[in-house]
């Protein structure tokens, strides 16, 4: 379908919303993003984008293979909480590296490149309601003002007030996981930078290094029962933290010793969505599949998503149409992953004799732990 002639509305400006304006954009579609946040900010914290996502970030022009801002990963150490002990190392995947991005450096990146294609983009501009009219979507802004456009896209992350509209009252459960997240200035620079990930009973560590490797990005999650609301996060204690992984040490003991400032999420989940579309807004990014960090993949889906929503538009005829396409290509592969990431967080956190049958295995497996999620790293949306 010629798309020139389409108007987009897309709810949320993160990483999910921007990379779909961008996708729509750049097939030439009429798209304005709209952002409550009153300017691009983000607290800090890393990602890792695996091959699959890394594939979307090039065929958007966003990133290469030395993209900028994003540190090349060698691979994954995994080790035991103690004193470090190296228990495996995971080669990179076959499908290519990871890269470790910090959020504000990739979100900066898609914005700009959003801008230079022409997007409109809207901070301070809260979506409050989005109705389905013959032909048309049309959405609420928190200023009443309303705007109408072919297709409305909610992006709007893990606590979407759009995805009610489409899957009714929904109430979210604590996965009774916290994660803790900081980054700390490092100097100790590696030739080949990998993620580690320390694993002890209840709680694991993921540490990599950000930016050249002079920062170093740190996610601690643990098993909590305390926790009552859902929140996007709050700030933490660093002593709270060195408290609760007081038995962990080795490297990623010495780089808890080094945390100024800490931010601490609750892990609240909802299911995959049952519905996705209604033929005039769909949802996208964690509006339709939040997931446990567990295998890094949030964002990654997000950019898969986006990159099959503004192919759906290309390949089918009609608004109705695409959006179904788009549902059908995404859902079975977000749930598949989402089960994955919520199997390893058992995985991660193991005790006693099982722990150390656990560690038997990884051991014997050794580099050959890559290969047991190349379905996730060798899907390339835009192949
Ligand atoms: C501890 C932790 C570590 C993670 N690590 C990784 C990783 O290494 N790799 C990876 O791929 N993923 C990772 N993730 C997941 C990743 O952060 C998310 O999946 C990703 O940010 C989802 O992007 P999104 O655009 O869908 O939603 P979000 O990033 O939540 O963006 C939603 C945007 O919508 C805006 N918004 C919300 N409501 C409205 C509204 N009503 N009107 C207008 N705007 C609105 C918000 O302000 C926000 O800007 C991690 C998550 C956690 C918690």
């Amino acid at each position: 379908m010629n798309i020139n002639s389409l108007k987009f509305c897309v709810i949320g400006g993160g990483i999910g919303g921007l990379a779909a304006a961008l996708a729509l954009r750049v097939r030439g579609a009429q798209v304005t993003v709209f952002e409550q946040a009153s300017e691009l900010t983000e607290v800090g914290a890393g990602l890792q984008i695996s091959a699959n996502g890394m594939s979307v970030l090039r065929a958007l022009g966003v990133a290469d293979d030395k993209p900028a801002f994003g540190q090349k990963s060698f691979g994954t150490v995994l080790r035991d909480y103690r004193k470090g002990r190296v228990i495996s190392r995971v080669p990179s995947p076959a499908a290519g590296p990871t890269y470790y991005f910090h959020r504000a450096d990739l979100l900066d990146l898609l914005h700009k490149a959003a801008l230079r294609a022409g997007v409109e983009i809207c901070f301070g501009s809260r979506v409050t309601e989005v109705r389905k009219h013959p032909g048309e979507a049309e959405i609420v802004l928190e200023s009443g003002e309303r705007l109408r456009a072919e297709c409305a896209i909610a992006a709007d992350g893990g606590r979407s007030v759009i995805r009610p509209i489409l899957n009714g009252p929904e109430t979210p459960a604590f996965t009774h996981q916290v994660a803790w997240r900081a980054t700390i200035p490092w100097s100790h620079p590696d030739q080949t930078p990998r993620a580690a990930l320390t694993m002890g009973p209840g709680r694991h560590v993921v540490t990599y290094p950000l930016r050249d490797q002079s920062l170093m990005n740190v996610v601690a999650i643990e098993e909590r029962s305390d926790w009552r609301e859902e929140g996007w996060w709050q700030e933490g204690h660093p002593e709270d933290l060195r408290a609760r992984f007081a038995d962990f040490g080795g490297e990623v003991g010495d780089i808890l010793a080094q945390v100024e400032q800490v931010n601490i999420w609750a892990l609240f989940l909802r299911p995959v969505a049952a519905k996705w579309q209604n033929g005039r807004l769909a949802l996208l990014g964690d509006a339709a599949h939040p997931t446990l960090p567990f295998m890094a993949q949030g964002a990654c889906l997000a950019l898969e998503d986006a990159w099959c929503l503004a192919r759906a538009f290309e390949a089918q005829s009609g608004v109705v149409k695409a959006l179904a396409a788009y549902e059908s290509v995404r859902k079975s592969r977000a749930q598949k992953v989402v089960a994955t990431a919520g199997s390893n967080a058992r995985n991660f956190h193991l005790s006693g004799p099982m722990r150390l049958a656990a560690q038997a295995a990884l051991m014997a497996l050794g580099p050959r732990l890559a290969q047991r999620y190349d379905w996730i790293y060798s899907y390339d949306p835009t192949g």
